[in-house]
């Protein structure tokens, strides 16, 4: 019991729920972070190495993400402990009965998450007809990984942050030169969508490996071979080297969209770009952040750069269409970048300590009208 609560503060977690069925060895854990704002949002991961402290962290981030989206949804975050990349009969049989196991946890909405997609929450929905966003358009949904929800406010953070981070007059995104990290839902449609603006990919990693181009990689043929199942390591040109060497290679922005703390105290210091956009959730950890910071590198937080996934799942919740959920994602990621960029800039803070008064002063006023606080 000790060992559980030495996680608790002031703003969570409400609830730790372990989930267990030996019969097919489902082992996950729910953490539903603060409710306050209303039924909490959050991503299924499939994975088999995060600790329940990572998993809090990531239900942590889902509530400041809602709050600073200004959505009226709290944060949890569901692990599973499994293979991703398990055969798709056994993910199936994984998902639904996960999805029995939490059918009665109404405070909880479930959506997609690093090895979960739009598929696994049909069959959630198939299972439970409730509590589930992500879904694909057949089942009614707004196919939030395919359309690149995500990654479309990405695209606008990174808009908005161009002219914070001392790049030379004249300097725009068609001309700036990016590196990915993670060739996911959420990488590849970034680099879609920085593409469409003329920025050059000159680096990409994936897990089993990194390439990397000065002159730049054909973004097509990427997505091309990943969508085959293939790695960015398969890409016949550039230079391949191994997974983490991505930090390394020589950008103007670098942007994380793979696992937690990729870039640490280790390595802080050989990230060579002006701008880091955090589409990972809670890719660099603090000390880095501020070491970044403190050397004139932008890092745009997590919460506030890679929202629109959440904004998609709650406009899906709301019954909006695709092109709806997209001008809400730009319009919210826009403005929030802009507010926090500026009050970092006012009163000399890391946009980080901007984000974390913008969502904890809306949580905790959520948590003022309620007879208990977190729930
Ligand atoms: P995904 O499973 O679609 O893709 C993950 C990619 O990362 C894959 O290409 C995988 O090979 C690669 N990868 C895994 N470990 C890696 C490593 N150590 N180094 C380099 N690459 C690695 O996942 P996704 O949906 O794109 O999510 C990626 C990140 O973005 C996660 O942190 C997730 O929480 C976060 N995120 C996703 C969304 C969303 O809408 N999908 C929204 C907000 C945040």
């Amino acid at each position: 019991m000790a060992d559980i609560l030495r996680f608790a503060d002031n703003l969570g977690p409400a609830k730790i729920i372990q989930v267990y069925e030996p019969s097919i060895d489902l082992k996950a854990v729910l953490v539903i972070d603060n409710i306050a704002m209303g039924p909490a949002i959050g991503g299924i991961r499939v994975a088999p190495d995060v600790s329940i402290e990572e998993c809090l962290r990531l239900a942590r981030t889902m509530t400041l993400k809602n709050a600073a989206a200004g959505l009226s949804h709290g944060g949890a975050k569901v692990v599973v402990y499994a293979d991703p990349k398990m055969p798709k009969p056994e993910k199936e049989r994984l998902i639904r009965a996960l999805a029995c196991a939490l059918r009665n946890f109404h405070e909880y909405v479930m959506g997609p998450d690093m090895g979960t997609d739009e598929e696994s929450m049909a069959w959630i929905k198939d299972e439970i007809n409730c509590n589930v966003t992500g879904l694909p358009a057949e089942a009614g949904g707004i196919p939030l990984d395919q359309i690149g929800a995500t990654a479309w406010g990405i695209r606008h953070a990174i808009e908005v942050a161009m002219p914070y981070c001392g790049f030379p007059a004249g300097f725009s995104l068609a001309k700036a030169r990016v590196a990915i990290q993670g060739f996911g839902a959420v990488g590849k449609n970034a680099a879609r969508f920085l593409a469409e603006q003329q920025a050059v990919l000159v680096g990409a990693a994936d897990s089993r490996g990194s390439v990397y181009d000065p002159d730049g990689l054909d973004v097509n043929k990427l997505i091309r071979l990943k969508d085959a199942g293939k790695s960015v390591v398969d890409y016949p040109d550039g230079e391949k080297f191994d997974r983490d060497a991505i930090v390394d290679f020589d950008c103007d922005i670098w942007i994380p969209a793979a696992r937690p703390d990729v870039v640490n105290e280790d390595n802080m210091h050989r990230l060579k770009a002006k701008l880091v956009v955090e589409g990972a959730n809670i890719p660099l950890t603090e000390g880095a952040e501020k070491f970044l910071h403190d050397h004139g590198v932008l890092c745009i937080p997590d919460f506030i750069a890679n929202s629109g996934g959440v904004i998609c799942a709650a406009m899906e919740y709301r019954g909006k269409i695709e092109s709806e959920a997209l001008d809400i994602i730009e319009h919210k990621v826009k403005s929030n970048t802009r507010l926090v960029l500026e009050e970092a800039r006012t009163k000399k803070i890391l946009p980080r300590e901007a984000a974390m008064n913008l969502a904890v002063t809306r949580v905790e006023r959520a948590m003022s009208f309620k007879r208990w606080s977190i729930y």
